[in-house]
């Protein structure tokens, strides 16, 4: 049986046998595992190329490259160090959520795709990679509550995304908040992928909007993302 689906290449890990193993995130069946032959001439692909994949499903229910139309290579990803190793970051992460329900991480796609075309087009790599970490918490089940304690709010609580002034702060593990930050997380939160970037902000304060959500994602998640440290080598922070 064969099917056709839209996916971006996240991973290539060789097998035994002269093949390939390809993780593919795609828009109907979440992230999966595809087997290709080696050397195919027919068949180019690289990590994030995004396009058509015709596949051949098997009895056993393993699925083969029959075909792969690129439509998109990101290119301009790859032309700068700070950018590969963001991107990569954002597979690792996308690729995380691998272990558990795998149809529900179609909804990575549009937000992904969205990602990358914004990173290579030269927005602001701390925005970009701020909403990618805030939405794919929120579409994989961890959203920020954004309630208030009743008080200014100075810090924004780990645990359930709640904002709190620095008094009700000081028993639960928090980082800091600003207005402008705070307003930037709603944003984020209440619009679509499509929409979610389309807020500026100082920089200062979207390396602070950054930080807040990584230390997000990292807290709820048991993610090893050395991409991550590589690119805070090289990035301006
Ligand atoms: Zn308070």
């Amino acid at each position: 049986m064969t099917c056709k689906v839209k996916g971006i290449l996240l991973k290539i890990k060789p097998t035994i046998h002269e093949e390939r193993a390809l993780t593919v995130l795609t828009d109907r069946l979440g992230l999966i595992t595809v087997f290709a032959k080696a050397n195919r001439k027919k068949n180019q692909y690289d990590q994030f190329y995004y396009g058509e994949w015709v596949l051949y499903e098997t009895g056993g229910g393993n699925r083969l490259l029959n075909h792969f139309t690129l439509e998109e290579p990101f290119h301009e990803l790859k032309e700068r160090v700070d950018h590969t190793f963001l991107a990569s970051y954002f597979a690792q992460l996308t690729l995380y959520f691998s272990k558990g329900d795998k149809q529900e991480t179609s909804a990575l796609l549009p937000l992904l795709l969205n990602s990358l075309y914004l990173l290579g087009k030269g927005r602001s790599p701390y925005l970009v990679k701020s909403v990618f970490e805030l939405k794919t918490m929120q579409l994989m089940g961890y959203c920020p509550t954004l309630t208030g304690c009743g008080h200014t709010a100075d810090a924004f609580a780990l645990e359930d995304g709640s904002f709190l002034c620095n008094s009700c702060a000081q028993t639960v593990r928090t980082v800091p908040l600003t207005a402008t930050v705070a307003a930037a997380l709603t944003h984020v939160l209440n619009n679509s992928p499509a929409k979610a970037f389309s807020f500026t902000a100082p920089n200062e304060e979207l390396v602070r909007l950054s930080r807040l959500s990584e230390a997000f994602a990292l807290y709820h998640l048991e993610l090893k993302a050395p991409a991550l440290e590589m690119w805070k080598t090289v990035c301006d922070d």
